[in-house]
């Protein structure tokens, strides 16, 4: 890698340390996949590590069967945590623990405004609260609902916080910021949940993220975010703020915008190149003049396009049939996602997921039990869950319990879905299936670590929105 690619990185630690966080509510789409990617070469080009975190707090919008899913779906795509990934949800003892430090320093206190009162007025409880035995009478009592905030006015009006550096951005003046800020920064909400600055700011300050590589939709949060770095005594990381996708109405790509997911649409290797065409597009075109570049890719293409090939007409009718047959169960809207992923690269993904769950089954088979991979097949373990099983002894509540058997390391479901697979397939393309899986995969990692990684250049981010 010549020199000419040294990077604009101000401040930036040896010790390089990233992240991406998502929400699992929902299938990946095509927005939260391409910062994802970017935070992945990123740490690459920095010789870092780089970690997957799961943030969860919000238990309404991110059911707790999601998460294996949206980890499966980050192996799939090649996005693996350098380190075990951190589920929000597990740490709730610790956000409480800050909640309870800024109270007893009396930086924190209890909020009874309700919505509409926030909405019509600055909140005044804090001076109300400068009491001692006011907070304690709320905190015992449970009939007044009560949110806990923090007053972060004067490091928000403080001459360090006017602006801050960004990798991608340069200089963010809090002045150009669309909205003003509310200074009255919600900790817990009155229901309990913890709000998501501090949770992110505990976050990244235990696992020591040195540099967050996030959407430009973050520029706000990250002004709310660094006075929460001060009451904590601690450095904040550096941030680079990336360009958002939008759809041709200016839209992020988002599930609530009903982004689709990227599982129906793109492979690996499709999504890997579209996203660093978007996000670098000399990057892009350089790379491609070179001739290692062009045989890998043809090499990874011509992987796909046989493991593609394997799912034949016929398969693809029996695979189909026999999994809207497991869709029974589901209510019509989870329904109608699961049909939505069964397209031809849809299949194409599943194979390859299958695949690879198959390989890493048989390696800890080989590791731990040399009865494990006959147990897939015992169907005691699931007999007294009141499920049904049709004629072929599936289970009939797939893919969710497909998705949560497979990350939990309780194998039945997955078992189940490996068997509809390979008895589709037939042995001889079920044993094909699995070497061009493992191909697929070392030729991706090799894209992803020796060819973009160290050609990943911050300082040529966009940054305006992308229009896809
Ligand atoms: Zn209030």
């Amino acid at each position: 890698m010549s020199d000419s690619y040294s990077l604009y990185s101000p401040d930036l630690p040896n010790d390089y340390c990233g992240r991406f966080a998502p929400s699992p509510s929902g299938h990946l789409h095509l927005g939260s996949l391409f910062t994802a990617y970017a935070a992945y070469w990123r740490s690459l080009e920095q010789q870092g590590t780089f970690l997957i975190r799961i943030e969860d707090l919000d238990f309404p919008r991110c059911p707790r069967q999601n998460i294996p899913l949206l980890c499966q779906e980050l192996q799939l795509f090649g996005l693996h945590s350098d380190k075990k990934v951190r589920v929000q949800s597990e740490h709730l003892g610790e956000y409480q623990q800050a909640i309870q430090t800024l109270l007893s320093n009396d930086f924190a206190y209890f909020c009874t405004c309700t919505r509409a009162q926030s909405k019509e007025q600055p909140c005044t409880c804090w001076m109300a609260n400068k009491q001692a035995r006011i907070r304690e009478k709320l905190a015992r009592d449970p009939d007044t609902p009560h949110s806990c905030k923090v007053n972060i006015t004067p490091y928000l009006e403080s001459e360090e916080l006017q602006s801050f550096t960004d990798v991608n951005l340069g200089e963010v003046k809090q002045s150009d910021l669309e909205h003003p800020l509310n200074p009255y920064l919600t900790l817990e909400r009155a229901d309990g949940i913890i709000a998501y600055n501090l949770a992110v700011v505990i976050d990244d300050i235990e696992q020591e993220i040195t540099e967050v590589v996030r959407g430009a939709d973050m520029l706000d949060a990250t002004f709310l975010q660094l006075p929460l770095y001060e009451l904590d005594s601690c450095e904040p990381p550096v941030f680079c703020h990336i360009p958002l996708i939008t759809d041709s109405s200016g839209r992020k790509l988002s599930k609530q915008n009903h982004a689709p997911a990227v599982f129906a649409d793109y492979t690996p290797r499709t999504s890997t190149l579209l996203c660093l065409q978007l996000l670098q597009e000399s990057v892009y075109h350089e790379l491609l003049q070179q001739e290692d570049v062009v045989t890998l890719l043809q090499d990874l293409e011509q992987c796909e396009a046989s493991l593609t090939a394997l799912i034949t007409a016929e398969v693809s009718t029996q695979l189909q049939k026999k999994l809207q047959a497991q869709l029974r169960k589901l209510s019509p809207k989870e329904k109608d996602e699961a049909l939505a992923l069964l397209t031809p690269t849809g299949l194409t993904n599943m194979l390859l997921l299958v695949a690879t769950q198959a390989q890493q089954a048989e390696l800890v088979a080989q590791r731990e039990d040399d009865d494990f991979l006959s147990d897939y097949d015992d169907d005691d373990e699931w007999a007294d869950e009141d499920e049904d099983e049709d004629d072929d002894g599936v289970r009939e509540n797939w893919p969710r319990a497909y998705y949560e058997g497979i990350a939990t390391g309780t194998y039945g479901p997955w078992s189940k879905l490996l068997a509809l697979w390979s008895t589709a397939l037939g042995e001889t393309s079920w044993q094909q299936a699995q070497e061009l899986t493992a191909t697929y995969y070392e030729l991706l990692t090799r894209l992803h670590t020796e060819v973009i990684g160290p050609h990943f250049q911050v300082h040529a981010l966009p940054k305006k929105p992308i229009v896809l």
